[in-house]
Parts: structure tokens; sequence; C-alpha cells
């Protein structure tokens, strides 16, 4: 069931104002945020002025989209013009975008309303939202632990019903990582299938936008809203986009599923194995038939991404000098001590940490044995994905190997929180489209199943999303947070 399509036919029909569900969103917002602190600045004034128009419109009976009215939230890297952009970092704490992203600004084209900017890692890096300048988000389902990350307020901010829904960035996770430890829907499309501009960089080659939600069809939903090309964006693809949410159909009988061995390892929890293991079975009630098959370069993956993720954001990163944008630190006597101390003081430990990493790996003498020899691999992840594809309609996986852990158990061992993305980070090297999924409802803590398909068959994924969704029982619940 569509949360969105539900409280779009409500907004129709007369049952509901668009100002109520936004006052009583701001409500949650307030009695929830203090504890869950998923935003960084909510835009009260804007959302309220918004829905007001929408309810005079709505009233004259106009036609509207579907997204009309839905309150949204957005990560803290994307624009939203005349607002803070501050990618959870003290370098852009002041920051204000001079301009909207084109996926906001979509959404607003179809009348959305952004109930403000929510928390994340610093620059999008990390994977419990542990890295934000600013605060610790917490997770809904049980605050002791985090939330994933790096868009940990995006799945945040749905998962405590403070929106229906979110746009977060994935560049090697950071959409299908909170939104499996959050018990919700995550979607990374594939590279190119959405516009960055305006969302600030992190590595390009892997980086996406997509749509975090509650349920499959809103997942669609917010595709079908930010999906597409443009000229802003040389990285955009031209195809034409189809609409999802039109073409949902949850008939998956005769698809194929591979299961890459190496990802239903020991390494992986035992109640992460036995949840994605019971929604094979579900799946099979489909008619989709499964097979373990192995992919002997997800091993190097991990390490694969920690070269050309961090050489990528090192490049990309070296515009915050204090010149340009954001923080710049006084009173120094040289150009050269004003960009070190602003840098200094401006980045948390872990961006410092993937700038050194990165820069280290773009050296000259270290180029070839690092960076060179990291673009090899990447190719040959690629390659077992397409020999995969050529058994396999859609890849299944656990989306992490654990469920969501407490707050601070990694914070000060950065490998081990590396290694958790083991299952995410082959989609970005590849680029393809991979959607995370609940497999249980959350009890006691939520395990997401990751579905992988060819690039740009974002539908097929969709659809086998639908199915088990229908099967798993889980959507049931969400009528509750409907009302
Ligand atoms: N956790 C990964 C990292 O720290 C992925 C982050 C992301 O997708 N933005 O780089």
């Amino acid at each position: 069931m569509s949360v969105i399509q539900s409280m779009a036919n409500q907004y129709r029909s007369g049952q509901r104002r668009v100002s109520d569900t936004i006052q009583s969103r701001l409500a949650t917002i307030t009695q929830q945020d203090p504890t869950i602190r998923a935003f960084l600045s909510v835009h009260t004034d804007q959302a309220l002025a918004q829905a007001a128009t929408l309810d005079q419109w709505f009233k004259e009976g106009r036609e509207l989209p579907l997204l009309a009215g839905i309150p949204l939230a957005i990560k803290d890297n994307i624009h939203v013009k005349n607002t803070p952009t501050t990618c959870a970092s003290k370098l852009l704490q002041h920051f204000i975008a001079p301009y909207h992203a084109t996926v906001t600004e979509r959404l607003l084209n179809q009348h959305a309303i952004i109930m403000g900017k929510v928390n994340m890692d610093e620059f999008a890096m990390g994977s419990s939202t542990e890295n934000s300048a600013f605060q610790i988000t917490r997770n809904p389902v049980d605050p002791s632990r985090v939330p994933g990350g790096s868009s940990g307020g995006s799945a945040a901010a749905v998962a405590a019903n403070m929106v229906v829904g979110s746009l977060g960035s994935d560049t090697g996770g950071s959409i299908r990582q909170p939104a499996s430890f959050c018990g919700i829907v995550g979607f990374k499309p594939t590279y190119g299938r959405v516009s960055r501009y305006g969302l600030v960089a992190f590595a390009s080659s892997l980086d996406q936008i997509g749509p975090l939600t509650r349920t499959v069809e809103d997942s669609a939903i917010m595709l079908d809203a930010i999906c597409g090309h443009d000229p802003l964006d040389s990285t955009s693809s031209p195809r034409p986009t189809p609409s999802f949410f039109t073409q949902l159909n949850p008939d998956v009988s005769g698809l194929k599923v591979g299961v890459p061995r190496e990802l239903i390892s020991e390494h992986v929890m035992p109640e992460v194995r036995e949840s994605v293991m019971a929604a094979l079975d579900r799946l099979i009630t489909q008619g989709v038939s499964w097979e373990f098959f192995s992919m002997p370069s997800l091993k190097a993956a991990v390490s694969t991404y920690y070269i050309i993720a961090p050489a990528e954001a090192s490049s990309n990163l070296a515009r915050f000098d204090g010149v340009r944008y954001g923080h710049r630190a006084d009173g120094c006597a040289t150009v050269k001590e004003m960009m070190q101390a602003t840098r200094g003081d401006g980045f948390g430990d872990e961006v410092k940490r993937r700038i050194m990493i990165g820069t280290y790996c773009l050296s000259s003498g270290y180029y070839d044995a690092y960076y060179n020899k990291a673009q090899a691999v990447r190719r040959v992840i690629q390659q077992e994905f397409n020999t995969a594809f050529a058994q396999y309609d859609v890849i299944i996986t656990p989306t992490s190997p654990t469920t969501a852990f407490s707050i601070g158990q990694h914070h000060h061992d950065p490998l081990s929180m590396y290694i958790a993305d083991i299952a995410t980070i082959p989609v970005n090297m590849a680029g393809l489209p991979a959607l995370s999924i609940p497999c249980q409802p959350s009890d006691p803590l939520p395990v997401g199943l990751q579905l992988i398909a060819p690039a740009f068959e974002e539908q097929r994924l969709l659809n086998l999303g639908l199915a088990y969704q229908q099967v798993a029982g889980w959507a049931t619940l969400l009528e509750v947070h409907n009302a």
C-alpha cells in the first residue's frame, strides 16, 4: 500500500487538508527529534505557506501531481536554494545554497513539501551518521543504536514518521544500509539515471541520489519524479524514463535469482543469514527460483573502493580551501597558512583520513600501485556482474552483514566500519541499480534484503520488491504509520 497514494487520495477527496498533515508532521518532529536528531534544519514557514496554497488549489479542484502536499526531507548535501547545505561539516556550517539541485527542483515542480534538511556523516563519509560535526542521529527502532549512514538522517526521519519520504545519496551504500538498519525501503538508481547537479560531490564515479520510503510503491513514485536526463549533469543518461509507478507489476514468476555465496558467508550475522534465507523461500512461493553462485572479486571490493573513493574525494574536496566556499580561518599571515588552518579546523577526522589516503594513492610513485590497480580490479568486478547477469535476472544479498550496531561500537575502529559495506560497495563499482527492502518486520531489529539488477533495469527491482512486500506481510504494518 502506497503511503503517498493514500495521502494523495485523501487530499483529493477533501478528507484531509495538506496543512493538517504538515502540522502533524511538524508536531512529530518537535516530539521525536530531540531524541532522534535527524534534522539539521526545519523549514517550518516555507512548508506551512506551501500547504496553505495547496489546500486552496485542492479546494478549487485543480489537478495536481501525486507528490503534491507530501512531506519530504532532503539530505544535507543536496541543495535547496536559499537554505543551508552543510554536508554536516563545520567547513560548510554557514553556507547557503545559491541554487536548487535538479532533484529538488523536480520535487518542487510536483509540489512536494520539503520539511527540512537531514543529518549525515560529514561529506557522506561513513556508515553510522556518527561522523556528523553537529549531532549523532539515533535509530528510531532502537535509539541506543545507529541509524546507519551516511544518509542516517534521511532514514531516521522516514522511520520515525517525521516525513513520508526522503532523498539520500549513495556512493558505497549510503542509501541502502541506513534503509536496512531502520527497516524501510532504500533505492540506489543506476549511475546516470538521476542528475547529481546540486549534490556536493564525494566520489563522482560512484555517487547517485535516490529515495528512502516506507514502501516500494512510494519508492517508484519518488523515482519517477527525480529520474531523467539533465543537461546540467554531463553524466546523466539521455535514455527515456518510463513511469516506474504506473508499470509496477508484482507478477515475477519465472524470474531467476543468483545469490553470491561470498555474501552469505560466516562473516554475516546468523540472524541476517536466516532472514535472507527465509526471504528467498518466500520468493519461491511467487514462482522465483534461486541458486548460489560465486563472485570471487567481491573479496577485493572493499579495499578497491577505499582507494577509488578517497582518491576522488581528495580531488573533489580540494575546492574547500577557505577562498571560495564556507568557513575561512581568521588571523593567518599567508594564504597557505589560511588554507591549512581552514582545512585543519573545518574537516573532521574521517574526512581528513580519506583525503590523506586519497592523496597518497594518487601521488607519483604510488599511482600505478594503488589507483591504477584499483581501477583494474573495478573492471573485474564489473565483468563478474556481467557474467552473472547472463544467467540471472536479479542478484540478491543481505544489504549489510549485520543489523544496526550500538552507538560508539565501531566509531574508533575505521576498518571494522569499512568492512560493513561489503555487500553494497560492489554495486556502485559497477554502476548498477539496487533496492534494499525490509526482510522482516522489526523484531527485534530490521534486516535488509538487497536486490541488484543490470543497469537501467530499475523496473525489475521494483516489481520483485513489490512481490516480496506483498508476501512478507510487513506492508500491512504500514497502515498504522499511515494514520
Ligand atoms: N560507508 C561508505 C563510506 O564511508 C559509503 C558512504 C556513501 O555511500 N556515501 O564511504
